[in-house]
């Protein structure tokens, strides 16, 4: 559970700007004017019609404050046609705002004549209140639209003297002064160099800590209701960083552009431009760095002490020299009033030496339009930190047919056992270092925890104070209720709240982290003296041998999981207390020995998301889930917004077709192969080498008709090997060789884009040159390195084979206790299949689609798609394809037909320019 903005700690110019402009914003939804749908909409040219139906929808949903489920083929302009309608029905809304006051003080103008005049105050105090709070909003949008107006203006003009003289920058810094902002100039030049000298030990010390009642002073964002932001924003995220570019990019081709105030924003990780602090690489790392150099904003300087000599009673400034209030504001003026990816705003930090993630976190009150990533909106403290506001606002959710289990990951923590040793020893020894420096109550909570990381180590079998390598715990895996879990474990007279705020109020991983540094540092500084004592045991317990096996797994990690490897072990431990403050109905804990304590875990599995979107769909005006391949559409409403309390009627489905014509697209099942044989990839069959031999040659059949490129997706990691081995043996490897050259999905992360780009090439030198080779064919597997976020567009997937159902591992008892959750907790679906089943399906239709859903990725694109396995002939499984697929879907009982079809389709194609 990585928390990007995890502050904590007081930032004096965010609260400014907080304080400036989070006056309370008028809820507009009782506006007595509804917007109509328009029947056209600003478009960069001019647009298909189920765009225009998709845009038609998006706004009426956006209106009515629903809940929508839309699904847009991938290549049909979905993030386009997103933002237009978004931002329309933004503008719209902004301009109903206005017609609002109008009547409001027209109606305030009018006498009331007879009835109740108590009543008739009241009514008459409630329209002046609400003609203040509006005119309050129009006001405050006017000034900042004036402002940015002007500076766009000048920036405008500084541009173009650019072409003529290179003094650009200080004339319009000069301008901007002019504007009543402090000189920029001057404000660089008072830049203090960084200070790393942190050896103060006061600063490791966790603070007094009285009260489990009150939270700490100046704890940045606080959970104050009241305040709201003045600007109605649409938040729109995305799963990666390059979706959300890809996302401004559109929103740039917009008619929208010229006038909306539109930032992304991202962690520390993704924006610091301070070179000592970024060098950390962990996003931890750079979290805690950053803070302490805030901290350290107030505390004075001694110019006389050089550094290396100071007194320890002395306090050093240590700043960042990017984090200065005057370039903040600067900065954030110009984020909102140039569209810019995340590339181009730290570019645009580093040019005017101001932090982009403090800029952009101060133009969240002003922005229409925030880009974010996942982790940013779903999970709630990451959520508030960063100080984004749901009231009245939109909310959009892209790329989200995973949603579920991007719910469950954000809310799931996983604790190894070598972090637990970890944590352990190094609060230990910490305790032991300042306990006759600590209040009582401090004593008290570490106590607490050193108890708890005891307990833990203790559920996997292990010893505190022992290196995790050296013990063994031997094999075993169980899943247990919360209760269950802290009653065995002797964990149930703790308060896991008051201990979760504790943590937070004290910040005792930040400060634990610091006092392993600073006794590693010392240990670097002083290597004539024999490392000894703390310092001697905290270094072998802080940085463990390196092995290769370590190195080579680490490359197959992903960059979370990488993270979570470098991050304080204290701070995972933290976000695990937090999971153990859960009812008890909606998780469990897996606990999971790997014979060596190091590699045995503890997780907490999350059995229902629904509990974290409870909040977004009642807070949002509105709140759209939006994907290329959202089906089926009723795990949404079953297991995520009905589960969540939301009532039918705010919810909107709608699916569009895709741009492609019909005869562009050739999906068919098949149930048999050429011999007659049923293909039936079922797990009881997948060692039936007579089946694999079938499938052998409906592969090699496929290759000698499919020009340029074919995907090949198995259902398991296995499968493939036991099907490519068989090949080998039967000769099949080598028939399929004659017409495509073949590969296979790396076993390394890092090498995906190598061998993509081999494929690629293989592809375009190959293709047609009538040497016998005709392109290539590659192995891959579903929800493996290539099922997600590869495009395998044109000539690189002119067909995909989906070899089988990928349904996950029944045995797995995470997975069983869903089941057994949904089970127990939801309803049985409208044919009598039990919530579980219905869960374990849609696991493997949802791989399915997004792996199918690879090629055909434009209007002009063209492929055929074959499911092999007569089970995709099943109503059942047909009906949980997307749409625009299963409209389109051809039965075939035998091959002889099917194969007829698709060499048709081909044959039909290479009459086209393009082929
Ligand atoms: S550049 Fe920004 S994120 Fe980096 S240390 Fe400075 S204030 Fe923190």
């Amino acid at each position: 559970m990585t928390d990007p903005f995890d502050d904590g700690l007081d930032d004096s110019y965010f609260q400014d700007v907080q304080l400036e402009f989070e006056e309370e914003k008028k809820d507009l939804t009782d506006s007595k004017i509804k917007l109509p749908v328009p029947e056209t909409f600003p478009f960069p040219f001019p647009p298909y019609d189920i765009q225009v139906g998709f845009m038609k929808n998006v706004y009426e949903c956006l209106e009515n404050r629903g809940i929508g489920i839309f699904e847009s083929p991938t290549g049909t302009g979905k993030s386009l046609s997103i933002a237009c309608s978004a931002l329309k029905w933004l503008i719209d809304n902004e301009e109903r705002q206005k017609k609002d006051l109008d009547n409001l003080l027209s109606d305030n103008n009018e006498e009331e004549s007879g009835g109740d005049w108590i009543k008739q105050h009241e009514i008459k105090k409630k329209k002046e209140d609400d003609a203040y709070e509006l005119k309050k909003i129009i006001e405050n949008r006017e000034t900042l639209d004036a402002r940015l107006k002007d500076l766009k203006k000048t920036l405008k003009e500084a541009l173009e003297l650019r072409k003529k003289t290179d003094k650009l920058d200080q004339e319009f810094r000069q301008i901007y002064k002019d504007q009543n902002v402090p000189d920029f100039k001057k404000m660089n030049e008072n830049f203090e160099p960084l200070d790393n000298d942190d050896n103060d030990e006061d600063n490791l010390l966790v603070d007094d800590y009285d009260s489990d009642e009150n939270d700490k002073k100046g704890n940045r964002c606080s959970d104050d209701e009241n305040e709201e932001d003045l600007v109605t924003k649409i938040l729109y995220c995305s799963r990666t960083h390059t979706q959300l570019s890809q996302f401004v990019h559109e929103v740039k081709k917009t008619d929208f552009s010229e006038n909306s105030r539109v930032i992304s924003l991202g962690s520390r990780q993704n924006f610091c431009i301070n070179p000592s602090v970024r060098k950390l690489e962990s996003l931890t790392l750079i979290n805690d760095r950053c803070l302490e150099l805030q901290k350290n904003k107030t505390k004075k300087k001694s110019s006389e002490t050089p550094p290396k000599k100071r007194r320890k009673s002395e306090k050093i400034e240590k700043s960042c020299p990017y984090n200065k209030k005057e370039n903040i504001r600067f900065y954030k003026d110009r984020a909102l009033i140039e569209i810019q990816d995340i590339e181009d705003l730290t570019q645009q930090g580093k040019s005017i030496k101001a932090c982009p993630y403090y800029g952009l976190r101060a133009a969240i009150p002003d922005a229409q339009l925030i880009c974010l990533p996942y982790n940013t909106l779903l999970h709630k403290p990451t959520r508030e930190k960063s100080g984004i506001k749901l009231k009245g606002n939109i909310v959009i959710i892209d790329e989200a047919h995973n949603l579920f289990e991007t719910i469950s990951s954000v809310y799931s923590v996983q604790i190894f056992g070598s972090q637990l040793i970890q944590a352990h020893s190094q609060l230990q020894q910490y305790h032991d270092k300042y306990r006759s420096r600590l209040k009582a109550k401090n004593l008290l909570y570490i106590k607490q925890l050193i108890t708890i990381l005891s307990c833990l180590i203790k559920a996997l079998g292990g010893k505190a104070g022992i290196n995790a390598d050296s013990q063994s715990v031997g094999i075993d895996s169980r899943l247990e209720t919360l209760n269950d879990f802290l009653f065995k474990n002797q964990l149930d007279h703790m308060n896991f709240f008051k201990i979760k705020k504790y943590c937070e109020n004290s910040q005792i991983s930040r400060k634990l982290h610091g006092f392993i540094e600073n006794s590693l540092n010392e240990d670097e500084n002083d290597k004539s003296e024999n490392t000894k004592g703390v310092t001697s045991f905290l270094k072998t317990i802080s940085k463990p041998k390196v092995t290769k096996n370590d190195i080579e797994e680490n490359e197959n990690l992903s960059v979370e999981e990488k993270q979570l490897k470098r991050s304080s072990p204290l701070m995972i431990i933290e976000s695990f207390i937090e999971t153990l403050t859960t009812a008890d109905v909606d998780g469990r804990i897996l606990i999971s020995k790997q014979n060596l304590l190091s590699k045995s875990w503890i997780k907490f599995v999350l059995l229902n998301p629904a509990l974290y979107i409870k909040d977004i769909l009642e807070e949002a005006r509105a709140v759209i889930v939006a994907g290329g391949t959202m089906q089926p559409f009723s795990e949404f409403k079953d297991r995520l917004f009905y589960a969540a309390g939301a009532t039918s009627n705010r919810i909107i489905e709608y699916t569009c077709d895709h741009v492609i014509p019909p005869e562009n697209i050739h999906p068919m099942a098949l149930a048999r192969g050429a011999g007659g044989i049923q293909l039936d990839f079922s797990y009881d069959s997948r060692r039936n080498f007579q089946i694999l031999d079938e499938l052998g040659k409906v592969v090699c059949n496929v290759c000698n008709i499919v020009p340029a490129g074919v995907v090949l997706f198995f259902p398991s990691y296995d499968f493939e090997r036991i099907v490519t081995n068989r090949w080998n043996e039967t000769d099949i490897i080598k028939k399929i060789e004659i017409k495509k050259r073949i590969f296979r999905e790396p076993q390394k992360s890092s090498m995906v884009e190598k061998t993509l780009n081999e494929y690629k090439t293989c592809i375009d030198k190959n293709y047609r040159n009538f040497t016998g080779v005709n392109g290539a064919i590659i192995f891959s597997v579903v929800g493996g390195k290539l099922s997600e976020g590869i495009n395998f567009s044109d000539n690189l997937g002119r067909c995909v084979i989906m070899i089988g159902l990928p349904y996950p591992n029944k045995k797995s008892v995470e997975l069983q206790e869903k089941m057994n959750y949904l089970n127990q907790n939801m309803p049985k679906s409208s044919d009598g299949r039990l919530p579980g089943q219905v869960l374990y399906e849609n696991l493997c239709m949802k791989a399915v689609n997004q792996s199918i859903g690879r090629a055909i990725r434009h209007k002009n694109d063209y492929a055929s798609i074959l499911l092999l396995d007569h089970r995709y002939l099943r109503p059942s499984i047909k009906s949980k394809l997307p749409k625009w697929i299963a409209k389109e879907l051809k039965e075939h009982e035998k091959f002889g037909p099917a194969f007829a079809s698709l060499n048709n389709f081909f044959r039909e194609k290479s009459k086209l320019k393009s082929y």
